[in-house]
């Protein structure tokens, strides 16, 4: 199998730099996860198939995959799963490799995600209208119209707010994920 960056494969370095990643190896391929995900019909390759690819060895093909990019992140795979392996968090993993590697094709959800944890880092939860706005204007401008009115109707009646909030203990927020990033720093990915 070819060997990455340390000599480790392609799939130590996924299973490393995932919390409880070693149960990926008792995968049973039972499809349960790809079963219960609401972004099946738009993934390329359903976890199931994308966790093969990984023992595989197919690193390429797999931080190329639009999957990771369309999981949600709702956990329901993560339940459902009979061997308890963190899909959903593996698929944040392979997120993170993509684009260290520059693998992903759509900048889209790369931007839109950025956006969502520079306003979570900025106010500690996210802030609608304006991740909204920013993502359709500088992807899809055309789509500013018909959600402009949507969005108006969700401010007046209070679904929507017109400015970001910050949360109480803002510092702390920012203390746990200053810590955070440190880890990350330290795995290889
Ligand atoms: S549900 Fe779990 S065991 Fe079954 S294919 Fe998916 S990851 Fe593997
Ligand atoms: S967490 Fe992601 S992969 Fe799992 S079911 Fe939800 S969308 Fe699908």
């Amino acid at each position: 199998m070819p060997e990455g960056p340390n000599g480790r494969t392609f799939y130590q370095r996924v299973v490393n730099a995932t919390p409880g990643g070693k149960s990926l190896a008792q995968c049973l391929q039972c499809g349960s996860c790809g079963g219960s995900c609401p972004s099946g019909p738009d993934m390329e390759h359903t976890p199931r198939q994308l966790f093969a690819m990984i023992m595989a060895g197919m690193e390429d093909e797999v931080l190329s995959s639009n999957t990771p990019w369309h999981c949600v992140s709702c956990y329901y795979c993560t339940v459902r799963c009979p061997q308890q392996i963190p899909i959903t968090d593996l698929m944040y993993t392979l997120k993170q490799m993509a684009i260290a590697r520059g693998k992903y094709r759509e900048s889209g959800h790369v931007d839109f995600s950025s956006s969502f944890i520079g306003m979570v880092e900025r106010f500690g939860r996210s802030f609608e209208l304006g991740l909204a706005t920013r993502y359709h204007l500088t992807h899809n401008p055309l789509k500013m119209v018909s959600k402009g009115s949507l969005g108006l109707q969700m401010m007046l009646k209070g679904r929507l707010s017109p400015l970001p909030e910050s949360i109480r203990n803002m510092p702390q927020l920012t203390a746990i994920l200053t810590e955070a990033k440190r880890i990350a720093a330290q795995q290889e990915v």
